[in-house]
């Protein structure tokens, strides 16, 4: 007989509760997003939009990994708080500015934009309009991005910065990344590169065409054991077809 009373059940049950409630607000989502457009592999870019067309099902995370992204919303929130008690300015209704193109079939919401200074006496940090991009990260991404810089961290994010700078024309992004177990905050300014940003289109025209006309774009390896496959959505769409 299960004892209820006992700490561990009183978790299971509870957390059984949470989890069926918890939600991924991305199973619905019918269009490409900015946020994986930079990864290495243009195949997985390629899966991102048969999703979105329900050609292919998403992977379900688990629901603590769904709580991590959640996670990441909340830190949002605060770090634009945090901000603005600093005395930076976000354009009215930034946070919900974003883009779609390719007849809706691309699309991103960008986490703000940074218009304004408070403080007249003092010089602002940052050269302003600019594009304002949050992650929240655990120490060890953190430290990684702190050494290496945004490009050489993470193309995904790179190119979701230039995405957006293209689109909304804006020459500067503050992208901005919180500690989560520290609390220790990083900033680097990300310039609008605009051979960037149009590569990255020019990735997106291409996985469109193929995916209309039937066609699978290359894969990033043929090695199904890469690391990069291991952490892919979609690694048994893509090794259990070949
Ligand atoms: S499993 Fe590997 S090769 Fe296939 S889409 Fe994912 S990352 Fe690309």
């Amino acid at each position: 007989m299960l004892d209820f009373n006992s700490r561990s059940a009183l978790t299971d049950r509870i957390n059984y509760l949470i989890d069926i409630a918890t939600v991924s607000d991305n199973q619905d989502r019918k269009y490409l997003g900015a946020s994986i457009v930079g990864h290495v592999c243009e195949r997985h870019v390629q899966y991102h939009l048969m999703a979105a067309r329900g050609q292919v099902s998403r992977k379900e995370f688990p629901k603590r990994i769904l709580r991590i992204f959640d996670r990441g919303n909340l830190y949002e929130e605060r770090a634009r708080q945090w901000l603005k008690d600093a005395g930076f300015i976000f354009g009215r209704g930034s946070n919900q500015k974003g883009f779609t193109d390719f007849n809706d079939q691309f699309a991103g919401h960008v986490d703000g934009i940074i218009t304004g200074w408070k403080h007249p006496d003092a010089l602002c940090p940052v050269d302003l309009p600019a594009l304002w991009e949050h992650k929240c990260l655990g120490a060890k991404s953190w430290k990684k991005l702190e050494t290496d810089k945004l490009k050489n961290y993470s193309s995904t994010y790179y190119v979701q910065t230039q995405i957006y700078m293209h689109y909304l024309g804006l020459k500067r992004c503050h992208f901005m990344a919180t500690n989560a177990d520290t609390m220790d905050i990083y900033h680097e300014i990300i310039p609008y590169v605009p051979v960037d940003a149009l590569d990255a289109l020019g990735k997106v025209s291409r996985v469109i065409q193929s995916t209309d006309a039937g066609e699978m774009v290359p894969r990033c390896t043929q090695d199904k054991s890469y690391y990069i496959c291991k952490w892919c959505d979609f690694s048994s769409s893509c090794w259990g077809a070949s």
